[in-house]
């Protein structure tokens, strides 16, 4: 095929990514300097539209960002007033005091949002400084300079058709250069992941690891709706076949986040996620709660686990990773927005002070220094075990040797030095023989629902023309290796329902890929035991359109 020729467009500094990272970083520069050139590209519809958290967060970041947040109308309007933690049984709930709990896992102080509508505050905050941001714009390719440093991005190609030519309406799309490229595309970025791989930014780093984060919104009866209490559970249903566990934010107008995490690192491949999360509405005490209510939005991401010890080398020449495509959430707190912030924040004090002082397109390591020594590296040296503690040991153990490992480290030491992750999550997976499989109940359609009726609520859509942004580095594989090794868990580790294996009466048993509705969490470019699946961006605007997530 000919090469493709594109329209260039030159800036100071070009951001992949509208989440907090990338929107703190655009942000910074600005105030830093007005006449920076600062372009954010963002996959999404919209800003907000892939965004996905709890949330509970922490304001930090945003009081180094925008101290004055408040008065600038910060959609930060129900600060945490209750604070639970349980250990559930099938049945039954034992609350675990807050008091032996190390200072740092108290939530007073801090807000539930929606990250989406703080997102969209954010962009609006960008946008007054004079930052272009362009959503529905996703960022495909990295665009190299002659010495092998990353000079830029390709963004907006639309209209290939399905076999990857173009299409009657093809469109190239833009190379967008800039002296230094910001790639703040969250867990699992499929650029950052290019970037990791090229420039070998993980030797000397532990593995990154990962959870599946899922969430629903749900409406409640008012009577039952207790604005900012924030409630964790662990335990049931998950017992010793996974680490993870729920949250349940109440919000402001009768709406309440429920979600739950699964770690990824589970080796039972019968281990059906999206089912856990279902069957965790069932409990007592959350179908109590949602008894009477509806379910109005789903959504689902992963979530970087692996902390201090995973976050890989995040310069190389002319480019940064920010945020969580670095790996920066605080495992026990479930919070990664406030590093997120704080990232992008030094990222752009970094580039600012290059770019004043003449330079571009090399590695700004003042931004790694920062982040591993400053206010991130603090907040995630003392919580370094917890995730370790739980996959070598389970949940009570950890809860133990974590509280009490997060208490000292609190005081400024560690019994336990930096304890390993060792496998991947890929690498977790056992094959089926091991294991049993997994009883579900079906879904109620009350409380709990099917995936594919739950996928409706995260209002995906995919131009259905276009190559599948699920690519199969070798097509045999999920039948031929994964289905009678791994009893193709394809079919269970994603939370859309992108993956069957359909068979029919004398016929070869096929892998379909449903890429239409896909929710963009990238827990199959994760957890594939052959890492077999590779995430590539679809054209720009299509996704998820999460409402208030
Ligand atoms: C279920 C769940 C619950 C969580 N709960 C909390 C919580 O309560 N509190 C908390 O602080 N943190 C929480 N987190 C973690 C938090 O969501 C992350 O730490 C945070 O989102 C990281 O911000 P980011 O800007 O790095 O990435 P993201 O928020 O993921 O933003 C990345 C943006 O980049 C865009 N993008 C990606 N690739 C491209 C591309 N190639 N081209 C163009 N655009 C692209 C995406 O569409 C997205 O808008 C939770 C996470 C999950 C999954």
């Amino acid at each position: 095929m000919a090469e493709i020729e594109r329209e260039a467009m030159e800036y100071d500094v070009v951001i992949v990514g509208a989440g907090p990272a990338g929107l703190s970083a655009a942000i910074r520069l600005k105030q830093l300097d007005a006449d920076i050139n600062v372009v954010v590209l963002e996959k999404g519809s919209e800003v907000g539209a892939h965004i996905l958290s709890g949330a509970v967060l922490d304001p930090c970041g945003l009081d180094a960002l925008i101290p004055d947040w408040k008065e600038k109308g910060a959609p930060l309007n129900v600060p945490v007033k209750e604070d639970n933690f349980y250990m559930l049984g099938e049945a039954g709930k034992l609350r675990v005091p807050n008091w032996p709990m190390p200072p740092l896992m108290n939530n007073h102080g801090n807000y539930i949002v929606s990250m989406g509508n703080v997102c969209r505050w954010m962009a609006e905050q960008a946008e007054a400084l004079g930052v272009e941001i362009f959503p529905g714009m996703a960022c495909s390719e990295l665009v190299y300079d002659d010495k092998g440093g990353i000079k830029g991005v390709v963004a907006g190609e639309f209209g290939k058709d399905a076999d990857g030519s173009h299409g009657p309406n093809y469109e190239p799309g833009m190379e967008l250069h800039g002296k230094y490229v910001f790639l703040s595309e969250g867990v699992r970025g499929s650029l950052a992941k290019q970037v990791i791989a090229k420039y070998d930014l993980s030797q000397g780093h532990e593995p990154q690891k990962f959870g599946i984060g899922m969430k629903e919104i749900w409406e409640i009866d008012p009577a039952k709706h207790k604005e900012g209490t924030v409630t964790h559970t662990m335990g049931w249903p998950l017992g010793g076949n996974a680490g993870g566990g729920s949250f349940i934010y109440h919000l402001e107008n009768n709406q309440v986040y429920v979600g739950f995490v699964v770690h990824l690192n589970y080796k039972n491949p019968y281990l059906f996620p999206y089912m856990e999360f279902q069957r965790f509405k069932h409990h007592p005490m959350v179908a109590e709660l949602l008894k009477g209510g509806k379910r109005v939005a789903y959504g689902a991401r992963a979530i970087s686990e692996g902390g201090y010890q995973s976050m890989p080398k995040m310069v190389a020449p002319g480019v940064a990773l920010l945020g969580c495509s670095v790996g920066m959430v605080n495992v026990p707190r479930i919070k990664g927005n406030h590093n997120a912030m704080l990232s992008g924040k030094a990222a752009a004090e970094a580039a600012h002070a290059a770019i004043a002082a003449g330079r571009a397109g090399d590695e700004l390591s003042d931004y790694e220094t920062e982040v591993r020594t400053g206010a991130i590296g603090k907040d995630l040296k003392k919580v370094r075990n917890v995730k370790p503690f739980w996959s070598k040991w389970g949940l009570v153990p950890s809860l133990v040797l974590g509280g009490f490992d997060m208490w000292t480290n609190t005081l400024g030491f560690s019994l336990f030095g930096t304890q390993k992750h060792g496998k991947t999550d890929a690498e977790a997976t056992e094959e089926a023989s091991k294991h049993k499989p997994i009883d579900y109940p079906k879904p109620d359609g009350t409380l709990s629902f099917d995936r594919l009726t739950n996928v409706a609520f995260s209002f995906t859509n995919h131009e259905e023309s276009q190559p599948a942004h699920l690519q199969l580095k070798d097509a045999d594989v999920p039948v031929k290796v994964n289905l009678p090794k791994y009893a193709g868990p394809a079919a269970r580790y994603c939370p859309a329902g992108v993956y069957e294996f359909v068979s029919e009466e004398g016929k070869d048993t096929r892998f379909v890929i449903n890429f239409q509705n896909c929710v963009h969490c990238k827990t199959c470019d994760i957890k594939d035991p052959s890492q077999n699946i590779n995430w590539v961006t679809p054209q720009g605007g299509d996704g998820p359109n999460y409402p208030n997530m």
